[in-house]
């Protein structure tokens, strides 16, 4: 008989916006379901209730309960509004800058944790460089998490050394990125406006600092698989010289109905009743539009959203964040829209249980904002795409889907922008072009068949054996490895 493995203590602690929490419970997950692997996620007071649903007081993973530290916030310690535990570009640049400090003023606390509970390993986010050093201190190895694919952490690290995007004649004329496999192709344009602007910004620093700390750390952990973008993997390890474990998708580790609807918030609609309709739809016949948990939508742009769908004439679920709130004040909404579409048409106001709803056979297509957790879940699903970036990495993702995998139809989007402005948004006929041609172009059976393939791999790649299943095998044995010299 072996000899049972010593305990491994390994502590995540996600940025606090939805789309790094909720990939961060879901590799949390991963983890706890290992043996003799204990896993504690640390977060602030108002963001608890990602983690654990309302109705219960703990996360289970078969044997095993997930321990949840909490921070407190220094909220009014920077100015920032009562309540604010998350990141809201509403609230503008300002604001932004004072929740990095608010994040970052967390190191304290960090150390305190680190010092009293010594963990074997801390998977820190991208957002918090300085987590690596606070590790340090007591010899605790630190993993980075940001949430982006390989070709993205690719496609960015080459931008910011080789700075192709200078020495253009307008920001409109393309460039190629270079050092890549394939012939990738942007505009000033559609990078972060902290590049165009060419001076020093607050998140040009903060960028630089992450990538310091990818070097610096013990390594990367990635949410993806070898099989979907090997070319880039494997540049970000041999020619970027970063150690990583790809270990996803990470969505794949929610198996049940429940888990799968809570993710990260309440929905706003019941799981069964949105299946109930779904079902009542023939397969590859329904659009999924969501833009993610930050994005928000100016009303002229859900305007002619609406007008995209009506005169597309396909059936459609259409989540709708801004709205939430006020829905009774729906500048945005045509006259009569949802009685015209009625049956053909479901409007989510709020959250919607996404992972759920592109699972569903009969979603034939899906608009993304491109954030990389909703990209991955709809390859994972199969289901081909509508890109539509907004900020972030989000054009770099869109470039993967489009021009990579081939799985999806751009928008035609033209600017990176955090809040994009009336004079930048998408026309109706352009949306209403994509619909058509992602539901009934030439090429809809291709795409559809080749998005099957990768969803195939994704499942395989989290199977016992699969590529990412031997990833996380192989992490866990190196920290185990690791916490033993520290021992001797
Ligand atoms: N999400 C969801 N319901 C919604 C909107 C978003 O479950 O109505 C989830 C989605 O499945 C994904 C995450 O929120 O896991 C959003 O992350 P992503 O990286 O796609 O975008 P971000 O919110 O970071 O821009």
């Amino acid at each position: 008989m072996g000899v049972k493995a010593k305990e491994l203590h390994v502590a995540f602690f996600p940025f606090m916006a939805h789309g790094h929490m909720i990939p961060a419970l879901d590799i949390a997950r991963l983890f706890a379901a290992r043996d003799n692997v204990k896993v504690t996620i640390i977060t602030t007071p108002l963001n608890i209730g990602t983690f654990i649903k309302a109705n219960e007081n703990s996360i289970k993973i078969g044997a095993s309960i997930v321990n949840i530290q909490v921070f407190k916030f220094p909220t009014k310690e920077v100015g920032l509004p009562d309540g604010c535990e998350t990141p809201d570009f509403s609230l503008g640049t300002a604001m932004i800058h004072n929740f990095f400090k608010a994040s970052e003023m967390l190191n304290e606390q960090l150390e305190l944790f680190l010092e009293n509970v010594r963990p074997n390993c801390l998977v820190a986010d991208m957002f918090y460089p300085w987590a690596t050093e606070c590790a340090a201190k007591f010899n605790i190895p630190r993993l980075v998490f940001h949430g982006f694919c390989y070709f993205s952490l690719c496609a960015q690290e080459i931008v910011r050394l080789h700075e192709p995007y200078k020495n253009l004649s307008s920001d409109e004329e393309t460039f190629v990125l270079p050092c890549l496999p394939h012939e990738i192709q942007l505009t000033r344009l559609q990078i972060s406006e902290d590049l165009r602007k060419g001076e020093e910004t607050f998140f040009k620093r903060i960028i630089n600092r992450v990538k310091e700390s990818e070097v610096d750390s013990y390594g990367v952990i990635v949410n993806s698989f070898y099989e979907l973008e090997p070319d880039y993997a494997d540049l970000y390890r041999k020619e970027l010289g970063r150690r990583a474990w790809n270990i996803g998708p990470v969505s794949l580790s929610n198996r049940s109905t429940e888990d799968k609807a809570y993710r990260g918030k309440q929905t706003s609609i019941d799981k069964y009743e949105c299946l109930k309709w779904l079902s009542s739809k023939k397969p590859d016949s329904v659009i999924y539009i969501c833009f993610g948990s930050t994005a928000s939508s100016i009303d002229t742009q859900l305007h002619e959203i609406a007008m995209a769908l009506e005169a597309s004439g396909k059936q459609f679920i259409w989540v709708v964040r801004n709205s939430a709130d006020n829905g009774k004040n729906e500048e945005w909404l045509p006259t009569e829209f949802e009685q015209r579409t009625k049956g053909k048409g479901l409007i989510i106001r709020g959250w919607a249980p996404q992972m759920l709803i592109l699972e569903h056979e009969a979603i034939g297509a899906f608009v993304t904002h491109c954030g990389w957790n909703s990209t991955l879940e709809g390859i994972s699903a199969g289901v081909p795409m509508v890109t539509w970036p907004i900020f972030a990495e989000q054009f770099y993702n869109e470039k993967l889907v489009t021009d990579i995998l081939k799985i999806g139809v751009p928008v035609g989007v033209k600017k990176w922008s955090r809040t994009p402005l009336i004079e930048d948004i998408m026309k109706r006929e352009a949306v209403e072009m994509a619909l058509r041609e992602i539901m009934e172009g030439k090429e809809v059976e291709e795409r559809r068949n080749r998005a099957k393939r990768f969803k195939a791999m994704a499942h395989k790649a989290v199977e016992r054996g699969g590529s990412s299943y031997t990833d996380i095998s192989a992490l866990i044995t190196e920290l185990r490895g690791y916490h033993l010299r520290q021992q001797n």
